[in-house]
């Protein structure tokens, strides 16, 4: 029987925000301060992500992914660019500093390092952009989708609508959530990613980042998601709507309380599936797009 999944079943689920603030930029916490905060909040990973230079840190019990979020350019708009490097390769040097001047630096930049990085358009709805604008931006790897300071702090909606938009233009985008945390806990534990990684280890959680094998959650956990035999199957933590979309609206939905599980036939044409698990408080997960075709 053909079956499609978002994720693979061998591996270990590890939670991680990769995308987070220190003194190094303009966070309000030293990187000892955030790593301790994350590791003792039960976080299995974390990158520290500051403005325009990119470090790699340690810490005995959280697993610390490189990464660097980039200012540059887009229709005349700061944009920010979170930057992940692949394993095994020599991207950047430890305390290396970016400063990009325009649009056309910022495509090159990305023309540069989208086949030795991880790159993903951090905020995309704060940042001001428009769909048409998001979707010229060239070789990234996805886009951050659920952005817990953003939306919290400067009540400014997710990126979900910009997604979707990418989506049926047809990228195949992954999207991700994270802190993006400034201070201590006003804006930390609100949104982050659970990797299906081969191993616990920087290089494995990277490379599953990579191939899509991890969803975003606010809080709710997802189980499965899967089209086997022409039926899509979802099972999830109790959660009050369960809804699978596609991109021309032919979704299916469950609505009740504390429901965990959702199964149905396909119907209809669409290139990709994905689906998002809604609890009562209104926080959802967000799998990655299984495509289609
Ligand atoms: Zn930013
Ligand atoms: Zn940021």
């Amino acid at each position: 029987m053909n079956t499609q999944r978002f994720v693979f079943d061998d591996g270990h689920w590890l939670r991680g925000n990769i995308h987070a603030h220190t003194t190094i930029s303009d966070g309000k916490l030293s990187p000892a301060e955030v790593l301790t905060l994350y590791s003792e909040a039960g976080y299995d990973f974390i990158a520290l992500t500051d403005h325009d230079r990119y470090h790699v840190h340690s810490h005995s019990d959280l697993i610390c992914i490189g990464g660097v979020e980039v200012t540059g350019y887009l229709a005349k708009k700061p944009i920010h660019l979170q930057l992940l490097p692949l394993p095994g390769l020599p991207v950047f040097r430890e305390g290396q500093q970016f400063s990009l001047t325009d649009e056309e630096e910022t495509r090159r930049f990305i023309a540069t390092y989208h086949k030795r990085c991880i790159i993903l358009l951090n905020h995309p709805a704060w940042s001001l952009l428009e769909s048409d604008e998001v979707i010229r931006l060239g070789p990234i790897a996805g886009i951050e989708i659920s952005n817990y300071s953003t939306e919290r702090l400067n009540a400014v909606d997710g990126s979900i609508h910009l997604w979707e938009c990418a989506l049926r233009e047809g990228r195949r985008w992954l999207g991700y959530g994270s802190d993006d945390n400034h201070n201590k806990e006003s804006d930390c534990f609100g949104s982050w990613i659970w990797v299906k990684a081969a191993e616990p280890s920087a290089q494995a959680i990277v490379e599953a980042i990579e191939k899509g094998h991890f969803y975003s959650s606010e809080g709710p956990f997802i189980h499965r998601f899967e089209i086997r035999g022409g039926r899509v199957v979802a099972e999830c933590s109790p959660v009050s709507r369960i809804i699978v979309k596609g991109e021309r609206r032919n979704f299916v939905r469950r609505l009740g309380d504390g429901i965990t599980s959702l199964e149905a036939p396909l119907n209809g044409q669409s290139r990709y599936l994905r689906l998002e698990c809604t609890d009562e408080q209104g926080r959802s997960a967000y799998s990655n797009p299984i495509w289609l075709t």
